[in-house]
C-alpha cells in the first residue's frame, strides 16, 4: 500500500473537527448516508446522460449494517463509487468538496445540479467522531477502474493502495467504533439515528443489526428443528425510510387523507390536525413542506410543537429558532429548505437574509390561510378558533408583521357563544356599551355580570387566558383609535335601568354610614336601579386600577401601591335592599341591619373574587346564624 498524508495544513483539524462542526455525534450517519445517497443520484445522472450504463432492473439502495461483536458500523451503497485517485482528491482534500468538482464539470448537462447534497466537503470526516479509523472501500463506474481501499484512523497519516474486495460498483464505508461511538453499536440506537436524520432520504435505506440477525437465524434453526413441517416464510425486507416525502408532491394532488396519514406517522400523533398549509416554492428560493395546525385545549405552555427542518431531504434539526419564527413552533410540520447550508452554525443563519426570506414567506402563508379560511369558511374557522385563537394570539405578540396580516381574521368570543370580529362586536353593542368592548376574564367567577349583562341585552367577549393579558394591551395599542377593553365588573353604571329613579344623595349618604358602621371600614358605595331585581349588589372596580394592580403584581411590587379603586354598587331596585332602606331607621333591629349589610357584602364579594379564609370563615358563621334566626321565628 501507499502512505500519504491528508492534505489539510493543521495537524489539529480533525480533532476541531470532532469537537466544535457537530454538536451531536449521531450525525456522522447523517454524512455518511447522504453521501452514499449522493454517490446514488450522480450514478444516476450519468446513467441518464448515457455515461453509464445501469442493469435493466437495477436496484439502487443503501445498506447501513452494525455488528457489535465486531465492533463496526457499515454503510455501503451501489452508486458512482471512486477510483483511488478520487479518493485521493474527494476525501483527502478536507477542503475541497468533491460535490462541487461535480457539479462543475457536468453543470452544463445536468441542469439542476444542486439537489446533490454535500454543500460543505467535511461530512465525510464526522465519521471520526464515532469511528477510531475508518475504511474506505469502493468500485467506481468507470470502465475498467479497479477497486481501492483507503484506510486512516484518524491522524493525518492514510494508506491507499488496489487490496479492496470489493466486487461490485458502490463504495462501503467501515466504521471501525471507538469509545466515543460505542453507543452506536446497539441497534436501537443506530436505528433512532437514521430514523432521526435519513427518514426522507431519497434513496431506499436497509438497516441490518447482525448480532440480532444471528439471534433470529439461530431461532429460526430451533424452531424448525422442533416443528419440522411448519413452513417458515422469509419476512420481506423493508426500507426505514420513506423516499418520496408528501411535501414533494404537488398540493393539487395530495388528498386529504394522505395529509392526515403523514400527520400520524411523522408526529406519531393519532388525533388529525385540524388543518395544514402545503408550502410549495421555487422562486426567488426553494422551500416545500407541509405545516400542521394541531387540535390542543390545552394552555399555551402545554403545547408541544415541532418543526422539522429538512434540506434536500436530509434531516437538520428540529424547532430551529433561527429559520422558522418562533411562534410557528407551535405548530407541526416539515420544512424542506434545499437552498440552506447543511451544516450550519447557528449565528450564520441568525444574520442571513436569505433566513429573513424564508421566515417572512411562511409568516405570509400562514397568514394568507387564515384569511382565506375566515373568508371563505367562516363557520369552519370558527370552530377551530377554540383551538388556535392562543397560537394566533401568541404570533401577534411576537411578529407584528403577523398581526398586520391576520387582524382582520381575529375572533372573539361572546357570553352568547358566538364568535365577532373587533368590528362586529363594536357595530352590535356601540349604544349600549358607550364603545368599550367588554370582556370576562373568568367566567364561573364572573357568572353574576354575565347574567346580569344577559338581562341587561348586552354582551362580553371570553379572554381568560393569561396571554389574554398582553393581548388585550396590544389590541388597543395596535387595533385602531378609541378601541378599549374594559372587565365586566367595571362598569355598573352600564347596567343601570333606564328611566327609573335612583336615590337621593342624602339617602346614599345614609347607607353609606350604615355599611361604613356594619363593615367597620370605609367602603365607596353606589346606589342604583340594576337591570337584575334579584341581585342585591355588586362590586365595581375600576379597570385602570386593577390593571395597575396586576401589573405591580406582577412585577413583585407592594400591592399597596396602588389601591384598588372599588365601589360597592347596591341594587336599590332589590327587594333586600328596599327592606335595609325601611330597617335602618328602625332601632330595635339594629342588629339585624348590621348582619344584612355584613351578607349583602359578602355575596357580593364573591360574585367578583375568591374570599379569603377570614371572609369566609365569617361568611359560613354568619350565614348559619341567619338560618338559626330564621328557624326560630
Ligand atoms: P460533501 O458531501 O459535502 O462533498 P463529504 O466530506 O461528505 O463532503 O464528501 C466528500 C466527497 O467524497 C464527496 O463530495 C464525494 O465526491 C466523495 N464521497 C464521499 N462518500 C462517497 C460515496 N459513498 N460514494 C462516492 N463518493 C463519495
Ligand atoms: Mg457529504
Amino acid at each position: 500500500m501507499e502512505k500519504g498524508n491528508l492534505s489539510i495544513t493543521s495537524e489539529n483539524m480533525l480533532p476541531i473537527i470532532k469537537k466544535w462542526l457537530y454538536s451531536d455525534s449521531d450525525i456522522f450517519i447523517r454524512e455518511l448516508v447522504s453521501n452514499a445517497c449522493d454517490a446514488i443520484s450522480k450514478f444516476k445522472k450519468l446513467v441518464q446522460m448515457g455515461e453509464a450504463t445501469a442493469a435493466e432492473d437495477e436496484k439502487y439502495r443503501v445498506d447501513v449494517t452494525v455488528d457489535k461483536d465486531a465492533s463496526t458500523i457499515t454503510v455501503s451503497d451501489n452508486g458512482i463509487g471512486m477510483t483511488a485517485d478520487e479518493i485521493k482528491e474527494y476525501i483527502t482534500n478536507i477542503a475541497f468538496s468533491g460535490a462541487s468538482d461535480f457539479v462543475e464539470k457536468y453543470k452544463d448537462k445536468m441542469g439542476e445540479a444542486n439537489d446533490i447534497i454535500g454543500h460543505f466537503g467535511l461530512g465525510f470526516y464526522s465519521a471520526f467522531m464515532v469511528a477510531d479509523k475508518v475504511q474506505i472501500d469502493s468500485l467506481s463506474c468507470k470502465e475498467g477502474a479497479k477497486a481501492a481501499r483507503w484506510i486512516c484512523d484518524g491522524g493525518v497519516e492514510y494508506e491507499i493502495g488496489d487490496e479492496s474486495d470489493r466486487t461490485s460498483r458502490g463504495t462501503t464505508i467501515t466504521l471501525y467504533i471507538g469509545e466515543d461511538g460505542k453507543a452506536f453499536l446497539d441497534g436501537w440506537k443506530l436505528r433512532e439515528a437514521l430514523v432521526k436524520y435519513c427518514y426522507f432520504m431519497p434513496t431506499e435505506i436497509y438497516f441490518t443489526d447482525l448480532v440480532q440477525e444471528r439471534k433470529d437465524a439461530e431461532e429460526a434453526k430451533k424452531h424448525t428443528e422442533e416443528h419440522p413441517d411448519e413452513a417458515v416464510e422469509p419476512e420481506e425486507e423493508q426500507p426505514v425510510n420513506d423516499t418520496r416525502p408528501l411535501w414533494l408532491k404537488k398540493p393539487s394532488e395530495c388528498t386529504d387523507e394522505e395529509y392526515k396519514k403523514f400527520y400520524h406517522t411523522v408526529f406519531t400523533d393519532f388525533n388529525d390536525p385540524l388543518f395544514w398549509i402545503h408550502l410549495n416554492m421555487d422562486y426567488p428560493f426553494r422551500l416545500k413542506g407541509i405545516l400542521y395546525f394541531p387540535k390542543l385545549k390545552h394552555d399555551l405552555e402545554a403545547i408541544e410543537g415541532q418543526v422539522k427542518l429538512y434540506n434536500n431531504q436530509v434531516f437538520i434539526a428540529d424547532n430551529l429558532k433561527e429559520v422558522i419564527p418562533e411562534f410557528l413552533l407551535l405548530l407541526k410540520g416539515t420544512i424542506d429548505c434545499p437552498d440552506l447550508p447543511l451544516n450550519v452554525s447557528r449565528s450564520f443563519l441568525q444574520n442571513d437574509g436569505y433566513v429573513t426570506k424564508i421566515s417572512n414567506y411562511i409568516i405570509k402563508k400562514v397568514a394568507d390561510k387564515l384569511n382565506s379560511l375566515f373568508k371563505k369558511n367562516r363557520k369552519e374557522y370558527e370552530g377551530f378558533w377554540d383551538d388556535i385563537n392562543q397560537f394566533i394570539k401568541y404570533g401577534c405578540l411576537r411578529e407584528k408583521e403577523f398581526y398586520d396580516k391576520v387582524k382582520d381574521s381575529l375572533l372573539y368570543k361572546t357570553t352568547e357563544g358566538e364568535y365577532v370580529t373587533l368590528s362586529e362586536y363594536i357595530d352590535k353593542n356601540k349604544e349600549k356599551c358607550d364603545n368599550k368592548i367588554f370582556y370576562v376574564s373568568d367566567v364561573n367567577q364572573q357568572a353574576q355580570y354575565i347574567k346580569l349583562f344577559k338581562d341587561n341585552g348586552m354582551e362580553a367577549v371570553e379572554l381568560t387566558t393569561r396571554l389574554d393579558v398582553p393581548f388585550i394591551s396590544y389590541i388597543e395599542a395596535y387595533g385602531g383609535a378609541g378601541v378599549t377593553f374594559a372587565r365586566i365588573d367595571s362598569a355598573a353604571d352600564m347596567l343601570k335601568k333606564k328611566d327609573a329613579d335612583s336615590l337621593s344623595e342624602g339617602e346614599t349618604k345614609e347607607l353609606s354610614e350604615l355599611f361604613k358602621d356594619s363593615l367597620g371600614k370605609e367602603i365607596k358605595l353606589k346606589a342604583e336601579p340594576l337591570m337584575a331585581e334579584d341581585v342585591s349588589a355588586v362590586i365595581e372596580l375600576s379597570e385602570q386600577s386593577r390593571r395597575m394592580q396586576e401589573m405591580s403584581a406582577m412585577y413583585g411590587m407592594d400591592a399597596k401601591a396602588f389601591p384598588s379603586d372599588e365601589s360597592l354598587v347596591l341594587n336599590t331596585d332589590n327587594n333586600v335592599v328596599k327592606l335595609l332602606l325601611k330597617l335602618k331607621a328602625d332601632e330595635s333591629k339594629k342588629d339585624e341591619t348590621k348582619l344584612i349589610c355584613q351578607q349583602v357584602y359578602d355575596l357580593a364579594n364573591m360574585s367578583n373574587k375568591t374570599l379569603s379564609a377570614e371572609e369566609m370563615t365569617a361568611f359560613i358563621g354568619r350565614s348559619n346564624k341567619i338560618l338559626e334566626m330564621l328557624a326560630e321565628k
